[in-house]
């Protein structure tokens, strides 16, 4: 591993690091059999849990729709295999904050019968809306990790002024090649998605960003352009650093465009998907597939043959290492995701869910030693591809001072790593990082919900007051006419007794 010295344009910091992706893309992808039981979590997306659509005991078809989405920010879930649900319980899965999740657990009867959904070959005859109401129903979110729904992200960026889309085709991170491998076997329905997603968005221009040592994957994309000929779609290279895949810095390096703290790509017209959602739309639209299996690369030195495999969602990671020649008398850790930015867990029990891009079992775990005392060096400030200050920050993130950790621009942070991984302290600095935004997130969300609570009981005491002061009214006005009338009648009582007087 060695710091980036040469010109990437306005990236800042970053790393060439040791790609150790060789290893898993010697061979084709492998499809791994129908496991016995499916483990298929209700949460595979940033919003809120789906809500089951069948009950224990029910018979499944593949591609049935088994949860429905709730929420704006949600996504339906569909069976991988045909079989009977038997279970809807707590399963160990990847999860950054606490290891288990509900689960709906599906005994399979290796039979795989697939429902039937409907095809949209001519899906340029569908009005846009109606193109992304049908991409919400496949299930499908941003399978490079994110797992913001797909078709939530296409209606955000209706409401803002994009002029362009964006294919992320940049696998930064070591040893992960799932988006290479797919590339190289699936351009043309990589390009065909991207084509889905153009008409989606109502725009004429797609850029995909690859790094430039993935030449078979270039040549399959290059060769299907070809082939078509269409020119909204270009793909660009860039170089081999890390953390050329966040977001941000990938349309810094190839629309020139830089994203303002705090903001989206969409902010600067710029939409970005990964490759592997592509194909996903694709196998929706035009092929009425949900988004039920997904490729992912299992590797390290704990493997005793790494390779990129096509596992269905809700495998377990056991499956997955058994189709892979099982684990070498090295595997100690499992890490769900890259070096970089994956987590570890405790069993391979956990599924494959969507978000699953690598499984990777190692020795010991990445970036392990000894944590010293921070020496001041400055090395986590040159490696970091936002410009902050890591140092700094873990000061602040130490002595839980929101304030400052907002001014040093902690929200900026992507948690890609390159802090921690340059730091000779050897401190867990983006771990510090992560925890510090979940508590700035947990306190912003007791000072919203407090904010609620505040205007509810406020509100409450205007319609108390209000009411009350409708009722002095109403009393007044009842008193007042009591008056009138007492007055009414003496005054009718004196009339009459000055009548009869004049008698
Ligand atoms: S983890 Fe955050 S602070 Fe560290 S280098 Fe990455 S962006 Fe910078
Ligand atoms: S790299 Fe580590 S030791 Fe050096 S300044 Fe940053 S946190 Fe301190």
């Amino acid at each position: 591993m060695t710091a980036a010295t040469f010109d990437l344009g306005k990236l800042h910091g970053g790393l060439r690091l040791d790609a150790n992706k060789a290893q898993a893309t010697g061979s084709d992808i492998v499809s791994i059999p129908i496991p016995d039981q499916l483990v298929i979590p209700l949460k595979q997306h940033v919003g809120e849990e789906a809500q089951p659509l069948v009950s224990i005991g029910d018979k499944v078809l593949r591609g049935q729709l088994i949860a429905e989405c709730v929420g704006s920010l949600g996504a339906p879930v569909h069976a991988s295999s045909s079989g009977t649900l038997v279970a809807i319980e707590p399963w160990p899965v990847t999860r950054r904050f606490g290891d288990k999740a509900l689960c709906m657990i599906i005994e399979t009867d290796g039979e795989d019968r697939a429902i039937e959904h409907d095809t949209f070959p001519d899906y340029d005859t569908l009005e846009p809306a109606a193109l992304l109401e049908r991409i919400v129903s496949g299930g499908i979110v941003g399978l490079g990790g994110a797992v913001f729904p797909t078709a939530q992200k296409l209606m955000q960026a209706g409401t803002c002024e994009i002029d362009m889309l964006i294919l992320n085709a940049v696998e930064c991170e070591p040893y992960i090649s799932c988006d290479d491998m797919l590339m190289r076997e699936r351009a043309a329905e990589v390009i065909s998605g991207a084509q889905i997603l153009l008409h989606a968005l109502g725009i004429d221009r797609c850029l995909i960003g690859i790094e430039s040592d993935k030449p078979e994957a270039i040549d399959a994309l290059l060769s299907v352009l070809a082939e078509i000929d269409d020119e909204r779609i270009t793909v660009k290279q860039v170089p081999t650093v890390y953390p050329s895949g966040g977001e941000d810095q990938l349309v810094q390096l190839i629309a020139n465009r830089e994203v303002p703290s705090g903001g989206l790509p969409t902010d600067i017209g710029c939409l970005v998907q990964n490759v592997g959602t592509a194909a996903a739309v694709h196998d929706w639209i035009v092929d009425g597939r949900p988004l039920t299996s997904r490729v992912t690369t299992i590797t390290g030195n704990g493997i005793e043959a790494p390779m990129n495999v096509r596992a269905r969602i809700g495998t377990p990671v056991g499956d997955v290492a058994k189709q892979a020649g099982g684990y070498t008398d090295k595997a100690e850790v499992l890490i769900i995701g890259g070096p970089m930015t994956g987590k570890s867990v405790s069993t391979d029990e956990v599924p494959v869910v969507k978000a699953t891009n690598c499984v990777l079992v190692m020795s010991e775990p990445p970036g392990d030693g000894k944590e010293l005392p921070c020496i001041r060096c400055g090395e986590c400030a040159a490696a970091c591809p936002v410009q902050l200050m890591p140092q700094q920050l873990f000061w602040y993130a130490c002595a839980d001072n929101e304030d400052k950790l907002r001014e040093y621009g902690l929200t900026d942070c992507i948690e890609c790593g390159c802090c921690d991984l340059v730091c000779p302290s050897h401190i867990p600095l983006t771990f510090d990082f992560r925890m510090a935004k979940a508590r700035i997130r947990e306190q912003a969300d007791e000072k919203a919900r407090a904010e609620r609570a505040r205007r509810r009981f406020e509100a409450r005491n205007e319609r108390l007051e209000r009411d009350r002061e409708s009722r002095d009214e109403e009393l007044r006005a009842q008193k007042a006419q009591a008056k009138k009338a007492g007055r009414d009648a003496i005054a009718e009582i004196l009339a009459r007794k000055r009548g009869k007087d004049k008698k």
